[in-house]
């Protein structure tokens, strides 16, 4: 597939010359394209730091001087110095100049422009708090471009991942070079899809500290977004919290193994209803469903699938090629019933028990489940099938009983969970948030009670292994991560994403081989 070749920036704001030169240094080391030098963030005393910073650059750069940042408005002589340092830039021919709107519409920058040779000039806009239809937009736009833009960058604050699309569209129908940057945790997508939809560059952050930017680590090495074009299909991961998920290492390293043209984005969803009505063209393509939408996610869809509308909670969601349509799919039943069989028939083999290999491990046995959401309704559905007696305790007790009574089991009250021991050899599966980061120090049962159970399983993946499947395993029990699990359903989602394609070249063990190489558990700096 060709891509856009898209340009990535690494915005740098270091007080000291040293500190903007070393930021520097490591922004090529990571793979950045060119830098925006942030002056305004530098506290020098004289233009000729400003001078040598340009001069000893060792990437293309934006130079860039705002007025309005909080860092520029407590000197003295703002607009003197701003101009100085613009001049500067035009003078040492810098590939960029960036240049606030209200500064090239308030100021006489004829002597300015006159001293440019080859710098493009980009003319920028800060939309502090204003909502803006596509009409305003473009006008705006119109009027940056007459003030001397080359290149023409805005600014927006996001409440909402739907505040975007706008943006999208303009990225599209836009004459002229667009950069389109946001502040806020929902306007990640902006900087990961924007190529897609024709961005001039992507900025990615050195730190990860910047709300709103990915890390240039995770654009070079996660998403490799040079690689995107108008015809890359979009998936991602609804949910709130989304940081946590691992989806996007996991799912975009396989469309490139397979050569299909996606990607797969951390989409902060508050409004999954509102989320669909806005981003409902072809170009998003599939979603994994997380936290809180699972049970939500089915009213979204056109289509449910028998096991997820039985389950009451959607997990995958497919919009089907040739009409539209949203589908729902539940890929975490199967994912994690048998991760937990195939565990013990490991067990069973390794201690040469035979077994027969057409009844599951599970059949006939206690099954005790703790959480009744979303991979807690999954769980219980695939218990019952294979012929479990489920026990469910939840912390809220009448979604519990809810949950029992629709797989023929027995709910009992959350405060017996510590002192419930009917029979040995039981098993555990705990599909509550408890023990999630950053509650690593939890645990839903205490260890005394866990030589009851002969497999545990924590449906929670991060941490991998949890402080449960540490007690578990020093009682001697079956410990299974939630990896296992992600890693399953995973699987399966991306079948779903293909149409098939991953059955070809994907399986448990190469998918396992994707995440080892990002150090997996460690990983989670890159979003
Ligand atoms: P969900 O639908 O929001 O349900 C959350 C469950 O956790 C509910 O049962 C809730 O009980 C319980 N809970 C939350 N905080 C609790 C606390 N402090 N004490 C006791 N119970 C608490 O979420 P979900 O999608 O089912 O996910 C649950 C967990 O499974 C998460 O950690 C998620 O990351 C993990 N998960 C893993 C995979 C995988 O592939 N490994 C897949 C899906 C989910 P109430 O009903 O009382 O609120």
């Amino acid at each position: 597939m060709d891509g856009n070749g898209v340009m990535v920036c690494a915005p740098l704001e270091c007080e000291t010359l040293e500190g903007m030169l070393s930021s520097m240094d490591r922004a090529k080391a990571h793979g950045a394209d060119l830098v925006e030098l942030r002056v305004d963030a530098m506290s020098f005393g004289r233009i000729s730091e400003v001078e040598e910073l340009i001069r000893r650059r060792t990437l293309p750069a934006i130079v860039s001087f705002r007025l309005n940042s909080t860092r520029a408005s407590q000197r003295q002589n703002d607009k003197t110095t701003c101009l100085q340092v613009l001049r500067l830039a035009l003078e040492l021919d810098v590939e960029f100049v960036e240049m606030e709107h209200e500064v090239v519409s308030h100021f006489d920058i004829n002597e300015l422009m006159d001293k440019r040779s080859s710098s493009k000039i980009i003319v920028s806009r800060y939309l502090n708090g204003e909502k803006m239809s596509k009409e305003k937009l473009g006008n705006l736009i119109a009027s940056m471009q007459s003030s001397g833009g080359d290149v023409i960058k805005v600014l927006v604050e996001v409440d909402y991942i739907t505040d975007l699309a706008p943006i999208f569209q303009l990225l599209t129908s836009c004459q002229v070079p667009l950069i389109a940057t946001t502040v806020g945790d929902r306007g990640l997508i902006s900087q990961l899809l924007g190529p897609k939809f024709g961005g001039f560059l992507a900025y990615g952050s050195l730190e990860g500290a910047i709300p709103g930017l990915p890390t240039l680590a995770s654009l070079k090495q996660v998403y490799k977004i040079e690689h995107m074009n108008a015809d890359t299909k979009v998936f991602g991961v609804i949910s709130n919290p989304v940081r946590h998920s691992k989806g996007p290492l996991l799912h975009n390293p396989s469309f490139r193994y397979v050569g299909f043209n996606g990607i797969y984005v951390p989409m902060l969803v508050d409004d999954i209803k509102e989320f669909f009505k806005v981003y409902n063209s072809q170009d998003f393509a599939g979603f994994s469903v997380g936290i809180p939408h699972k049970e939500a996610a089915g009213a979204c869809c056109d289509e449910v699938h028998p096991l997820a509308k039985s389950i009451g909670a959607v997990n995958t969601i497919v919009r089907r090629p040739t009409d539209g349509k949203l589908i729902g799919y539940n890929t975490d039943c199967e994912a994690s019933i048998t991760a937990i069989e195939d565990a013990l028939r490991e067990r069973h083999a390794a201690n040469g028990e035979a077994r027969a290999m057409d009844t599951s491990p599970i059949a006939g046995k206690a099954f005790v489940l703790v959480g009744a959401g979303g991979a807690g309704r999954a769980l219980a559905f695939g218990a019952k099938s294979r012929g479990a007696r489920v026990f469910v305790f939840n912390r809220n007790f009448k979604r519990a009983k809810a949950l029992a009574d629709a797989v023929s089991g027995e709910a009992i009250g959350y405060e017996h969970l510590d002192t419930f021991r009917p029979e040995e050899g039981m098993i555990l599966a705990n599909a509550s948030a408890v023990g999630m980061e950053p509650h690593t120090d939890e645990s839903p049962v205490s260890k005394g009670v866990l030589g009851a159970y002969e497999l545990v399983f924590d449906a929670v993946y991060t941490p991998r292994n949890t402080r449960l499947l540490q007690e578990a395993a020093q009682a001697g029990a079956i410990a299974v991560s939630g990896v296992e699990m992600f890693i399953r359903q995973a699987l399966n989602q991306f079948r779903l994403f293909t149409s098939g394609l991953g059955i070809l070249f994907l399986n448990t063990h190469t998918l396992h081989s994707f995440l080892f190489p990002y150090g997996y558990p460690d990983f989670s700096t890159l979003d």
